[in-house]
């Protein structure tokens, strides 16, 4: 959660300084642009005027050489009546406010209005021209306040001396009335800051500088002060004004000197477009990098949300190895325990097909045992009389019962031992005749008949010899119960595929239930007396299919039962001998 709140922050952080950087960006943009268009208005704007007070500066000039002119300065007591005609029409014509003629001493001696008589010695520009220069002056007529240039260009005598000054006082109104529509601002000051000539009314004797004006223009500008504020924003001057609700709030500055006329053309030009495009960018900036802030954020989220949840897996994956761990360990050590069961029941099983033959191998030992005691009583006899040959004919028949005997209790021995070997090669034709051999008296018993022919090559086959033997036993003595009224039970064993078949067949009734004669103690076969344990086939099952094989049981369509075992060959070759 913290670092969510960190992330947040920092990111809230890059956006203000990039919307801020944008903003700053494009409002100097605007500013230079706008600077650049307002210096070269500003310039026009002054060319304008200089040029206007140019032509009247000529005018004064020209003026001063009129001869109706010189000739009433250098007499100024003659009839000013032709001169002062001569004023009135040009101030008319030009539209000067007046003109006037002045002598030597400073004296109205003829004027387009009717100031004759008055003493104007003392102003500046008479003081100048009387030394030979073109005087030139602003003034603000106190009575009206009008606003005048004045221009005073002396009057040379013949000889030498300045003999009057000729003195043109235009009013400003004459110049501004030209450029009044103007859409940027624009006002000339003196060197005192008092904007003296303006193509906006409002702006007309504002005082911006600093500086002090000059005590007559201070006495009429006085208290008009229209600037609020002067900052500056990236090299330009930027002015917020007070003046109305004609003129803009926030202004560039703009400044340009004009020497021929002594003043300062300035200029305020709005940069509200420049703001309003600043502002523009500055929002565009900020939503874009929120809205890739969002998207990152979105992504972030996602990774999280994902991360967790393989978390969360992986912790339940690791449980549920751990349950499959527990589950394999308790089910091998079931495999165990069933693996020791079935060994027991194997054992039991064989135990109980010993006893289930017993009648018939003490029989079957037994038979040859009183064989051998009348052979040998007879052979006895025999060497009494003297007759050799034949007493060696019965030690010899002695000799074959008793290595027949020998055989069956081998058989029985092997049978009842317990297998420890786990799957060899095994010569198949071998344990079928012992097989055979050791439910003889059983088969005899019974009044059934054995068919078996060995195969023509010993077949050798994957398995155990002692459990292999146990189970076509099983089946032979299953083969012998079902036919107690004798039959047939034909063996045979041939390959098949990589495999070899072994068949029991019998010609008793068939199996009454083919689907259960597998199951543990699943038995036709009454009870007790050693007989029907319901263990045989499926201690069987389990033992072939222990060897890697199979059997099954099913009725033959012509009667009678058939068990099929189809065990893997062994690998020829390997058991040659
Ligand atoms: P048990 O012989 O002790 O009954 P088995 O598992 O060997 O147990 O046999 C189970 C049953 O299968 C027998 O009770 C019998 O019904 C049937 N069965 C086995 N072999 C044959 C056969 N050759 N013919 C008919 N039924 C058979």
């Amino acid at each position: 959660m913290g670092r969510r709140a960190t992330v947040l922050a920092a990111f809230v952080m890059v956006t203000c300084l990039l919307t801020g950087a944008a903003w700053w960006l494009a409002l100097r943009d605007g500013l230079s642009r706008l600077a650049e268009r307002g210096q070269a208005d500003l310039a026009l704007s002054g060319d304008r005027l200089t040029g206007q007070l140019q032509r009247f500066r000529e005018m004064a000039v020209l003026m001063s050489d009129h001869p109706e002119v010189t000739a009433l300065a250098y007499h100024p007591d003659a009839d000013p009546a032709q001169a002062t005609a001569l004023l009135r029409r040009t101030a008319d014509v030009t539209g000067s406010n007046e003109l006037l003629l002045l002598s030597a001493t400073g004296r109205v001696i003829a004027s387009s209005g009717g100031d004759v008589g008055q003493d104007r010695s003392g102003q500046p520009h008479f003081l100048r021209a009387m030394q030979g220069a073109l005087g030139f002056a602003r003034e603000i007529e106190p009575e009206t306040g009008h606003r005048l240039f004045v221009y005073a260009a002396p009057i040379f005598a013949p000889d030498g001396p300045v003999a009057g000054a000729l003195v043109a006082r235009i009013a400003t109104e004459t110049v501004e009335v030209t450029w009044r529509g103007d859409p940027m601002i624009v006002f000339f000051t003196d060197q005192s800051g008092v904007a003296f000539v303006s193509n906006r009314d409002e702006l007309i004797l504002a005082r911006f500088g600093a500086d002090q004006p000059t005590p007559e223009l201070a006495a009429m500008a006085g208290e008009v002060r229209l600037r609020e504020r002067a900052t500056s924003f990236g090299g330009y001057d930027i002015w917020t004004l007070s003046g109305g609700p004609h003129l803009p709030e926030r202004t560039m500055h703009l400044t340009r000197p004009l020497p021929v006329v002594e003043m300062t053309g300035e200029a305020l030009v709005d940069i509200a477009p420049a703001e309003r495009q600043a502002g523009l960018v500055a929002a565009m900036v900020a939503l874009a990098s929120v809205g890739l802030g969002a998207v990152v954020f979105a992504l972030m989220e996602r990774r999280r949300a994902l991360a967790d949840r393989l978390a969360v897996e992986a912790e339940a994956n690791a449980r549920l190895e751990g349950r499959v761990d527990e589950r394999t360990r308790a089910l091998s050590d079931a495999n165990e325990q069933l693996r020791r069961a079935q060994a027991e029941l194997v054992q039991a099983g064989k135990l109980s097909a010993l006893g289930q033959m017993s009648a018939g191998i003490s029989h079957e030992l037994n038979q040859p045992l009183m064989a051998i005691r009348s052979y040998a009583e007879n052979a006895a006899l025999f060497l009494e009389r003297g007759m050799g040959d034949k007493a060696a004919d019965n030690l010899g028949r002695i000799s074959d019962l008793a290595r027949r005997m020998g055989r069956i209790i081998k058989n029985l021995r092997a049978f009842a031992r317990q297998e420890t070997e786990a799957v060899n090669d095994v010569d198949l034709g071998q344990v079928i005749a012992a097989a055979l051999e050791l439910t003889e008296a059983r088969l005899a018993a019974a009044g059934v008949t054995a068919d078996w022919t060995p195969p023509a090559h010993p077949l050798w086959v994957r398995g155990g010899e002692v459990r292999l033997q146990q189970v076509l036993v099983n089946l032979i003595s299953n083969a012998a119960d079902a036919m107690q009224g004798g039959g047939v039970v034909t063996v045979t064993a041939r390959p098949e595929g990589g495999r070899v078949r072994i068949a029991v067949q019998d010609t008793g009734p068939g199996i009454a239930e083919p689907d259960r004669i597998f199951d543990p103690f699943y038995s036709t076969k009454e009870v007790g007396a050693g007989e029907g344990m319901g263990l045989g086939l499926s201690i069987s099952y389990g033992i072939v299919k222990g060897f890697g094989g199979d059997i099954t049981g099913l009725n033959r369509p012509g009667g009678g039962a058939e068990f099929v075992i189809l065990l893997d060959a062994a690998k020829p070759g390997r058991k040659a001998a």
